[in-house]
């Protein structure tokens, strides 16, 4: 190769064809852009390039990402930007809020990046956001999907516990054996505690938890993530296909096939989730607003029976 050569392209996946998603083009995607843009908010849907922006934001569903579009960590499946962040936006919280208020949701989804350069890692954002929310649209029901606070867990989780979502989400992304190389930062057992604690602090509030497959992981190592998911007491499991945002992150292993997420489904209920979501596309904040219905309804039924 001369000096002039140009170096050859990483090559893209090709994704099977239960994978392909529409292109969004639809008036709400272009209105609930431009509508985060005036309220200066981000979104894990753009943020993380989710296959399902489409058909959310035609919806008018979107899931927030507060604390920045910088994170501190750099995972080898996120999208998300990495790096030193800005100082948190004191309007993000009231933003927030608006933007549920013009969007009309009834149910609202809350993510943020990794913060460890804050002393109580975004925790009080988290607060904040939930109470702007609560004073502004007090019927909207609140899902919060958190990062795991590293060293700070304890303080975080009794606080955000304290300002009461209707569901705590804190995805455990992939079995223990690939932490080291998909999600370095992180320690598998410190997220199951976070997931246990929320429980412990309050039982009323719903637990929920994801896996991405995919990533090299064995059919039966899933199975004790799901059981280690039950011991914490976790009511919602969702599992979707890891899908490679960028050819430098990592690489998509293996496609499951839709049966194979429906065969995960069938063991994960019989476990006994409340509630199971595994599809190719599902996401932890995919279609969460009908997903929270079904998982009151879930838990109604199961204290009917007790
Ligand atoms: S699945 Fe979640 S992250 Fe993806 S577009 Fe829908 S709301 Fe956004």
């Amino acid at each position: 190769m001369t000096d002039m050569t140009p170096l050859p392209r990483p090559e893209r996946q090709r994704k099977p064809d239960w994978i392909r998603v529409k292109a969004p083009t639809s008036v709400g995607f272009a209105e609930t852009k431009a509508m985060m843009r005036r309220l200066n908010l981000n979104t894990v849907c753009e943020e993380a390039a989710c296959p399902n922006i489409g058909e959310c934001w035609t919806k008018k569903h979107a899931t927030v990402m507060i604390l920045g579009d910088t994170c501190t960590r750099a995972c080898a499946f996120c999208n998300v930007k990495t790096g030193m962040p800005r100082a948190v936006d004191a309007l993000e919280p009231q933003h927030t809020a608006d933007a549920a208020a013009e969007l009309g949701l009834e149910h609202i989804v809350i993510t943020s990046v990794d913060r460890d350069d804050l002393p109580d890692g975004g925790a009080s954002q988290f607060v904040k956001v939930i109470q702007a929310l609560r004073r502004t649209t007090p019927k909207t029901t609140i899902e919060i999907l958190t990062p795991d606070f590293r060293n700070k867990a304890q303080a975080a989780v009794e606080s955000i516990v304290e300002a009461r979502p209707d569901v705590y989400n804190h995805n455990l992304e992939t079995v223990p054996r690939l932490y080291p190389t998909i999600r370095p930062g992180a320690r598998y057992y410190a997220s199951l505690r976070l997931l246990e604690s929320v429980k412990r602090h309050d039982p009323s509030i719903f637990t929920k938890s994801g896996v991405m497959v995919g990533l090299g992981e064995e059919r039966l190592e899933v199975h004790q993530v799901m059981d280690d998911m039950r011991s914490a007491d976790i009511d919602f499991l969702t599992m979707g296909q890891y899908l490679q945002p960028t050819p430098r992150h990592a690489k998509v292993l293996d496609f499951v096939t839709p049966q194979a997420f429906d065969a995960y489904a069938a063991i994960a209920r019989a476990k006994g989730f409340l509630l199971v979501a595994a599809s190719p596309l599902t996401r932890s904040s995919y279609h969460a607003g009908d997903d929270f219905a079904a998982l009151r309804a879930a838990r109604e039924a199961k204290l009917a029976r007790a």
